[in-house]
């Protein structure tokens, strides 16, 4: 089975698991595991924030972004397929008691413009705005980038009146390689920042959540509430470590072979793509096979390929560091052999 339904699939690499088995551990709710304390420290430093703490998740990281940001009843601005507002099981309403509001946005990309007008007036009968989330790269849109000129002035907004910008920057180590923009630039538009170490970097377990020394201090009880306070975590850490310091740059890699396949892609007839190919997502749109999302991967399962239906009509496929290029070469095969049978 050649597996591209997400980059979370990934299996920790030996220097991974030599580094969780060999590590020397400490209690981290006493603040003593050295390895996630250089993890942490090493992730903080590399986005140029004060401090940063390390999570179960993604979604726990975004959470305590919006439980240490908001008050109840606060209500967060975010663009209408942010995985914040789509995939999270509406935990923000759940947890911390805000209200999302969504802006359309163009491929992940909000208007500043529709973010200033979104932004509350004082009244009484409004709601205060908490938070604004942006995320980066978008995976709804496929990997798309939000570009740093987009976030500046979002940012700039929200300065204005006073508002915390959090990054769901679950991929943004892909966003930064692919566009060249550090993610140091990236993090200096944003009060916070969430990424996730067990995606694209490979490790097995593992997100960290990054801002001031003031925001972690705060974030660190909000954690330990969700029960996220961990003990001998340097067995997950010691590997996160490894997946921050040795695993970004091959990312490209990962980019590359998503343009391979796209470009494979658009070759086939009765298949179109969502969008253009930033990063390391690509979405497609079977529709002209005449068949379903479901179907397709049903098929293409039995062909020996795992993708994700993204839609009724649309199918996402995901690169990341266990399929090689020739797991790649096999992908563009299937799928063209099963399309050559639809039509
Ligand atoms: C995967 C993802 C998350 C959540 O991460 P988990 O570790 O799966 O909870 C959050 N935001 C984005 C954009 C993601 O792609």
């Amino acid at each position: 089975m050649i597996d591209v339904r997400s980059d979370t699939v990934t299996r920790p690499t030996p220097e991974m698991r030599k580094a969780g088995y060999h590590v020397e551990v400490g209690d981290d709710v006493y603040g003593e595991d050295m390895s996630v304390i250089k993890l942490e420290e090493t992730a903080a430093r590399m986005l140029g924030k004060e401090a940063a703490l390390f999570v179960t998740s993604g979604t726990q990281g975004n959470q305590i972004a919006a439980l240490t940001h908001c008050d109840r009843g606060d209500e967060v601005l975010l663009e209408a397929d942010a995985h914040l507002f789509l995939y999270e099981g509406a935990a923000m309403s759940a947890l911390a008691g805000v209200q999302p509001r969504t802006i359309q946005g163009v491929r992940g990309v909000m208007n500043p413009e529709h973010v200033r007008a979104a932004v509350r007036p004082d009244n009484i009968h409004f709601p205060e705005t908490g938070m604004i989330c942006i995320e980066n790269s978008h995976n709804k849109a496929g990997g798309a980038i939000v570009p740093l000129e987009n976030m500046q002035a979002i940012h700039d907004i929200a300065r204005e009146h006073g508002i915390p910008v959090h990054l769901d920057g679950a991929r943004l180590f892909n966003a930064s390689v692919a566009s060249g923009v550090s993610v140091k630039d990236y993090a200096a538009q944003t009060d916070t920042v969430q990424f996730c170490l067990s995606k694209g970097l490979g490790a097995p377990v593992g997100s960290i959540i990054s801002g001031s020394a003031e925001f972690i201090r705060k974030a660190r009880k909000w954690r330990k509430r969700l029960g996220g306070g961990l003990r001998q975590v340097g067995v997950i850490a010691e590997p996160g470590y490894v997946a921050l310091t040795t695993m970004v740059d091959r990312l490209a890699e990962d980019h590359e072979h998503a343009a391979l396949m796209a470009e494979a892609f658009e070759q086939i007839p009765g298949l179109s793509l969502e969008g253009s190919i930033d990063t390391n997502i690509v979405i497609v749109n079977v529709a002209g096979l005449s068949m379903s999302s479901d179907h397709f991967v049903e098929e293409l399962t039995k062909a020996g390929v795992l993708a994700g239906t993204f839609g009724p009509d649309t199918v996402r496929f995901v690169t990341h560091y266990d399929v090689n290029r020739n797991d790649i070469k096999q992908v563009i095969d299937r799928v063209n052999e099963l399309a050559r049978v639809r039509s």
